[in-house]
């Protein structure tokens, strides 16, 4: 082990010490897209005890272009991300017990997958997520790295309970209207600095070197090359619902019903079922060969041709219906097939 991680362990910021403390940690990552490919990586190859991985997305060419862990076959076979993700990193890794889950991250599975997490990063693309990220951390006391990037810009903060201002409160300081869903293209390099300030931050917390996090808020654009970093430490709001006295978490507050979102920039609807359970892939191809309708599939996900639209179905019951942003259509849709 100690020849694996030597160059690590030589650095002075980590050590022996580091090393240990890195092997029993638990990361909790939200995403498996570009900054969950990277910052993946980087913390299995640094050797960290335990790696869960949320996704809810399949693998599709326009991803191989940044997102780091997949290869065209991933693509081909249309492999959950989490799924592929975790394939890969076991291999460069075998020492990291690592889990998949493929699913949509909810108020629920969050609050039951943090019980014993020590960091988690941000690897999403909404808003929506990032803020139930926010009140988990505010609720059980897990520090988060919060991650984003569009087109050639990028920004990254740590956010320590009970130190830094959290997310919540920064959305009255910081303009975030327009990075609230990455709709604009994106350039690889752009991904890899905000993975390279979120994996140096996770390490400095997984080391417990506190006093080195970075408490600014980091800004970049490699295209015009500016690079700010704002310091935060008047951010902090006495009111805020997420980390004020009178906390009320409002983002863990969702009602368990059946749920439909229009997806980050593509023209692809989400449905998710009130009730969760497994459905049989294999039986729903069947029924839906026999009706006519061309079918493709893996253990995890079926695919569906429908003319314009094409629905991907989870073994959860989740669908995600490609070629529309109408909801009302979109339902119909899944009614159609799922009944
Ligand atoms: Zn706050």
């Amino acid at each position: 082990m100690d020849e694996r991680y030597s160059r690590q362990i030589l650095f002075p910021g980590i050590g022996k010490e580091g090393q240990a403390k890195i092997s029993t940690k638990h990361v909790l990552m939200i995403g498996a897209g570009a900054l969950g490919s990277g910052n993946g990586e980087i913390l299995t190859r640094a050797g960290v005890g335990r790696l869960t991985i949320v996704d809810r997305d399949y693998v599709e060419a326009s991803n191989l272009q940044r997102q780091q862990l997949y290869t065209e076959e991933d693509v081909a076979l249309k492999l959950p991300k989490a799924a592929a993700a975790e394939k890969r990193l076991r291999a460069i890794n075998s020492d990291v017990e690592i889990k998949a889950i493929i699913g949509d991250a909810t108020p629920p599975m969050l609050e039951d997958l943090v019980r014993d997490v020590d960091l988690i990063i941000d690897a999403t693309d909404n808003f929506e997520t990032r803020m139930m990220i926010n009140d988990i951390s505010q609720k059980y006391k897990i520090p988060w790295i919060y991650g984003a990037c569009v087109g050639s810009y990028g920004m990254s903060f740590s956010i320590i309970p009970g130190k830094t201002p959290c997310l919540n409160c920064l959305l009255r300081t910081i303009p975030m209207q327009g990075l609230t869903c990455d709709t604009g293209g994106i350039i690889s390099p752009a991904v890899q600095m905000v993975i390279a300030h979120q994996s140096a931050e996770a390490l400095k917390m997984l080391v417990e070197d506190w006093d080195a996090v970075r408490t600014s808020f980091v800004s970049f654009d490699l295209w015009r090359n500016q690079y700010t970093s704002l310091k935060m430490g008047k951010a902090k709001f006495a009111g805020c619902l997420s980390c004020g006295e009178e906390r009320t978490y409002p983002y863990l507050d969702q009602e368990n019903m059946t749920k439909t979102t229009v997806l980050c920039g593509r023209d692809t609807v989400q449905i998710r079922p009130s009730t969760q359970g497994a459905i049989s892939l294999e039986k729903l191809a069947g029924q839906l060969d026999s009706l006519g309708y061309t079918v493709k599939g893996n253990p995890y996900l079926l695919s569906v041709e429908m003319g314009i639209e094409r629905m991907v179905i989870f073994n959860d019951g989740r669908a995600l219906i490609h070629g529309t942003k109408d909801l009302t259509h979109a339902k119909s849709i899944y009614q159609r097939i799922l009944g």
